[in-house]
C-alpha cells in the first residue's frame, strides 16, 4: 500500500501547517494522553508515531481537520463531529490504498 509521506507540512488556506514527529513528541504527548494535537498559533500538527500505522493515519488526518476548521470553518465544526469525519476519512482513504507516514529518513 503507498504510503505518502506528511514530514514536509501541508498547506491550509494560506498558512502552512509542519508536521512534528518523533521521540520527544511521543513523549509529550502520551503524557498529555493523547495520540496528536494541532497547534493553531503554531501552525503546528504533531502525531505519535509510537502507535499503529492505522492509528497514525487516523491521528494526522484528525488533526488535519483541526487545522481546517481553524482556517476554513471559523472552529465551527464541534469536536465529536470532527471526530467522526476524520475516522470516516480515514476508512474511504485506507479502502482507497491511501496511508500516511512520516519519513525521517532524509
Ligand atoms: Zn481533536
Amino acid at each position: 500500500m503507498p504510503k505518502v509521506d506528511v514530514s514536509k507540512g501541508i498547506e491550509v488556506g494560506p498558512s502552512h501547517y509542519s508536521v512534528v514527529c518523533g521521540e520527544d513528541t511521543n513523549k509529550e504527548l502520551e503524557s498529555k494522553a493523547v495520540y496528536g494535537d494541532c497547534a493553531g498559533l503554531l501552525r503546528r500538527i504533531r502525531v505519535a508515531t509510537n502507535t499503529s500505522e492505522e492509528q497514525f493515519s487516523t491521528t494526522f488526518l484528525h488533526e488535519s481537520l483541526e487545522a481546517i476548521n481553524d482556517i476554513w470553518c471559523n472552529s465551527k465544526l464541534e469536536h465529536e463531529l470532527l471526530t467522526n469525519l476524520a475516522n470516516g476519512l480515514s476508512q474511504v482513504l485506507r479502502g482507497l490504498g491511501i496511508s500516511f507516514k512520516f519519513d525521517n529518513s532524509r
